[in-house]
């Protein structure tokens, strides 16, 4: 049975019944059988395999990218299987604004649109125009627009039960010539000159500081999603935690740092069976000594219910878990 760990970065050493890659769709079409148990897998930096998956994973590494330039802007269309950062690098050196504040995101092309990647005030559904779907149950291609693509934060039609026979194949991304640069967050305010290039650079550099390299230490980014939460129940917790951070979304919700709820319920740099919550950033759960997928559940598990206990909030997972039989509810 082939060994996972080295195709997802949190590294657990679970298996699979069988593991192939794609290049095209065609390709893919060949590598399935109807209505088999499968698994897409891009880069693997947002999926952990707890358990030995008894079915098929098929790794998606359509490659390719094309511009086409306009008077407006340009096009680009992507293999789903390129890699993210390399894309984003490559258009910073053809000079193309417009994606700079989502460099060094681990992952694929095609897993971005998934849970709409964000980072320091862009979404990356902001710069999608298209996106192409090959439908494993229909055999049939077909695109979404940016609309149909129902964006949301962290989330996506992509994510929902409808799309769960449907494989991004190529992204098309529309980045406007002179596209204003987003320098409002944290560490970015304080560019002098926040041009696409000094954004680019100055991500990287917090990013390198603050997160662990999944090359030196298995890890799936930030293992929770940052919740939402009533006014009212913020203005409750803020009386009796003074420190608390929160950052307005509407009227009525205000966004909490899962990292400060994690911290605070006192998980940060602690670990154990072999993971742990990273000493730099909490909200990373890292695999510390050949964890197993038992161990994850179970100290993510623990921080869910102390974060609950003592704030009332529920942390959702943001990366996907997957089992036996496919993904699997914290
Ligand atoms: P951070 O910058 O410490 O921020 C923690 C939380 O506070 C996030 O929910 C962030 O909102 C919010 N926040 C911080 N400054 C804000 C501001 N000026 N205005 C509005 N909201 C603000 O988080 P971090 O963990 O070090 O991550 C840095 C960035 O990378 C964040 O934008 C985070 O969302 C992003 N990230 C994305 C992914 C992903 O796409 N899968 C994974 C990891 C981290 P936002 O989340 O809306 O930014």
């Amino acid at each position: 049975m082939p060994n996972l760990s080295h195709f997802h970065t949190f590294k657990i050493n679970s298996q699979c019944s069988q593991l192939c890659e794609f290049s095209s769709v065609e390709e893919l079409q060949a590598s399935y059988l109807h209505n088999e148990q499968c698994y897409i897998l891009g880069a693997g930096s947002n999926t952990v395999f707890v358990d030995d998956f008894e079915g098929k994973v098929l790794i998606n590494k359509i490659r390719g990218i094309n511009a086409t330039l306009h008077s407006d802007g340009v096009r680009i269309s992507v293999g789903a299987g390129e890699n993210w950062h390399d894309f984003v690098a490559y258009t910073i050196e053809q000079g193309w604004g417009g994606l700079e504040n989502l460099a060094l995101i681990p992952g694929s092309v095609g897993a971005a649109p998934i849970q709409n990647i964000g980072a320091y005030g862009l979404e990356v559904g902001e710069r999608i125009e298209r996106v192409d779907v090959f439908d494993m149950n229909t055999n049939e291609r077909f695109s979404l627009n940016q609309s149909q693509c129902h964006f949301g934060y962290r989330n996506s039609i992509f994510k929902q039960p409808e799309s769960a026979t449907w494989v991004i194949v190529q992204v098309h991304f529309w980045l406007p010539n002179n596209v204003a640069t987003i320098a409002t967050y944290g560490d970015l305010a304080a560019i002098a000159a926040p041009t696409p290039t000094a954004i680019f650079n100055k991500v990287i550099d917090i990013r390198q500081r603050k997160l662990p390299d999944p090359a030196v230490l298995g890890n799936a980014g930030s293992f929770f999603k940052n919740p939402e939460i009533s006014k009212k129940h913020f203005s409750a917790l803020s009386a009796q935690y003074h420190s608390m951070p929160g950052f307005e979304v509407n009227e009525q919700r205000v966004k909490v740092p899962a990292a400060w709820l994690i911290e605070s319920a006192g998980f940060k740099g602690k670990s154990e069976k072999g993971v742990g919550s990273y000493q730099h950033q909490p909200l990373v759960l890292v695999n510390l000594d050949n964890a197993q997928g038992s161990a994850v559940i179970s100290f993510a598990r623990s921080i869910q219910f102390e974060v609950e206990r003592l704030f009332a909030i529920k942390l959702e997972p943001e990366v996907r878990l997957i089992g036996r039989s496919g993904p699997i509810l914290l």
